[in-house]
């Protein structure tokens, strides 16, 4: 399963020092496992650091409301790739037949696609559309 970090808005005022320190663990995390990110768009985030070599990448994936660019700079820095993903987008595609529909996702934990009848836990279905999109 991805970890995820999750910081509400009203949150953001004491969160910038946090973020910080959290971004950098997370990079720093990545580097020494030689992994990527992939950073859920929740707030718009638009840059995108390219991966520097088409391989197969495990992806952390962070959905994070404020400090994307914290993370983006700092493992742009470390050499670390980034992606970014639309969390909807993931959470609701199938990735077995990759079709993408909200009634995929008939509760919190569960996938199970209408399409060709897939079922999984819903966070190991994104985790394999994230993986996949990172490699
Ligand atoms: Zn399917």
């Amino acid at each position: 399963m991805l970890p995820r970090f999750r910081a509400r808005g009203g949150e953001a005022r004491r969160g910038k020092d946090i973020n910080h320190k959290i971004s950098k663990r997370i990079v720093a995390e990545a580097e020494r496992t030689g992994r990527g990110i992939a950073l859920e768009e929740l707030t718009g985030i638009r840059e995108r650091a390219r991966l520097r070599k088409p391989r197969r990448t495990t992806f952390h994936s962070w959905a994070f409301a404020q400090p994307g660019s914290f993370i983006v700079y700092k493992a742009k820095k470390a050499g670390v790739p980034v992606i970014c993903i639309d969390p909807a987008y993931t959470s609701q595609e199938c990735s077995q037949c990759h079709r993408t529909a909200r009634a995929n996702r008939p509760a919190q934990a569960r996938f199970a696609c209408k399409a060709c009848g897939f079922i999984d836990h819903a966070d190991d279905n994104s985790a394999h559309n994230i993986s996949r999109r990172g490699g």
